[in-house]
């Protein structure tokens, strides 16, 4: 008995020998910030009329992709050629496919590879049934409260203004960048992207651009969002999950509804739906989101640290806490979930044909290729026909030791100070998946101060930009463009 304590005894010190030393090891990845001055730029009235102006042009895209208000394009393009007409001087400007637009500013050096910097100028529609409950009409660009309200003011016309605001100032200063930097503002980000970042890409590919980074909306510095961290963390997106719809078809003999079959076309495909749901994947980290824990754990108190540096111990304890929420158990696997189903016509008629749409997001360690097979698998029914609709692969991972990151690294650092900035998994989808092939390293990230509330906003009710959020927004663009070398 008394060996066996020992021999306890001598294990849990090893135990608590290894916590100590991956513990003392788990060192910050931060950058100390210059003086930890915060980078507020004085609220510039001119700018902040810019957005509001901007918003106020109604650039929604519509999911019919045959309605399309040109006219609105064609008045966003004069108000920026109005309002940022020094830019457009000394800028090659080039529009793609009537509502796209690519500026290039030609760097000091041309031997080095140039970086680009994205935005869409297209904007989500707003639900019929939610106008009520804005506190300013969506369109109106009105200046209250500290804020800039309307659909836009985050996604994506905030970053983009922000951009034009930065270059207004650097063109007054007469700077010139060391490296050719390019900027590119697609057209439909919002159905896909296929006919503003496609189209943008394919001119770029012809004329055999490859870039250092590219940079596109994604992350941000969110407040309040990471767990167990009480500073803001700068969220860097160095990978996207990957999408693909299957459309699962059922074909069984209808009827009448008074004397039914054992299993309709509506049985066999919820069913098939329920066999989905009810088998999810195993979790697991991926390389990205393994990065993501290696950069926010050192930051955290104790004993998250202690739990955070020894995940060959605490592993599963840590997947545990990620499964509570959506979030969560969307960075740990390939997801999927029913969103549309069509059946039926009459209440006493049995549908003899009946479909459904089940979006896959798939995870970075799959190819859509495995979701489709695993999923035929898991629903084992040869009455449902499967067929994959629209479909992209994941992303790969971004190196998180690449001039572009510790550029962004750098600058997140003099301009928010007081942020903790990380590579994270995204889990949507953006423009950046159509730019894979002519950069190596891609960075979803839109400087801007975001907690839960304003997140919310995106594609939702009372979309808003802190007007002092905004100019930290240009801060951070300006601040990066004097960077690059
Ligand atoms: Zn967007």
């Amino acid at each position: 008995m008394k060996k066996f304590f020992l021999a306890l005894l001598l294990v849990v010190i090893v135990i608590v020998a290894i916590l100590f030393v991956k513990t003392s090891s788990f060192k910050s990845k931060q950058i100390a910030p210059v003086d930890g001055k915060r980078k507020e730029l004085p609220v510039d009235e001119t700018a902040v009329k810019h957005l509001s102006d901007a918003i106020k042009i109604n650039t929604v895209s519509q999911d019919d992709t045959a309605i399309v208000n040109q006219a609105a394009f064609d008045s966003f393009f004069a108000f920026l050629k109005t309002e940022y007409a020094p830019v457009f001087q000394n800028l090659e400007d080039t529009i793609i496919n009537q509502r796209s637009l690519l500026l290039k500013w030609k760097g000091k050096n041309e031997s080095v590879k140039p970086v680009i910097l994205y935005a869409h100028l297209d904007v989500v529609p707003i639900e019929e049934s939610t106008k009520a409950k804005w506190t300013h009409e969506p369109f109106s660009g009105e200046v209250a409260d500290g804020f800039i309200w309307g659909r836009g003011a985050l996604d994506d016309k905030g970053s983009l203004v922000s951009i034009f605001e930065a270059l207004k100032r650097l063109q007054a200063k007469n700077f010139v960048p060391e490296r050719t930097v390019y900027f590119a503002f697609g057209s439909d980000e919002e159905i896909g992207g296929k006919k503003g970042a496609a189209e943008i890409a394919e001119y770029l590919r012809a004329q055999k651009v490859n870039f250092e980074f590219y940079m596109d909306e994604g992350g941000m510095v969110s407040e309040g969002i990471v767990p167990n961290i009480k500073r803001p963390v700068a969220l860097i997106g160095t990978a996207e999950k990957g999408y693909v719809t299957l459309e699962l078809t059922a074909n069984v003999k209808g009827g009448h509804s008074s004397h039914p079959p054992k299993e309709s076309a509506l049985d066999v495909i919820t069913s098939a739906i329920k066999k989905l749901h009810d088998n999810p994947e195993a979790p697991r980290t991926v390389e990205t989101v393994k990065e993501f824990l290696e950069f926010v754990g050192p930051e955290m108190p104790q004993p998250v640290k202690t739990v955070f540096a020894n995940r060959w111990l605490f592993g599963p304890l840590i997947l545990k806490e990620y499964e509570k929420s959506d979030e969560g158990r969307a960075l740990l696997r390939t997801t999927e979930v029913a969103t549309i189903l069509n059946a039926g016509i009459k209440e006493n008629v049995i549908p003899s044909l009946v479909s459904a749409k089940v979006n896959f997001r798939i995870l970075n360690d799959e190819i859509a290729k495995q979701v489709i097979e695993r999923a035929a698998k898991t629903i084992d029914d040869t009455l449902v026909k499967i067929t994959a609709g629209e479909l992209n692969e994941p992303s790969r991972n971004s190196s998180s030791s690449t001039y572009g990151f510790k550029l962004l690294q750098q600058t997140s650092a003099e301009v928010f100070p007081d942020a903790i900035v990380t590579p994270f998994l995204m889990l949507g989808s953006t423009d950046s998946k159509h730019f894979q092939d002519i950069t190596e390293n891609t960075y979803r990230f839109f400087p801007v101060r975001m907690d839960k509330e304003i997140m919310g906003t995106i594609h939702g009710i009372n979309e808003r930009i802190g007007v002092k959020d905004y100019m930290e927004t240009i801060s951070f663009y300006e601040t990066m463009l004097l960077n690059i070398r």
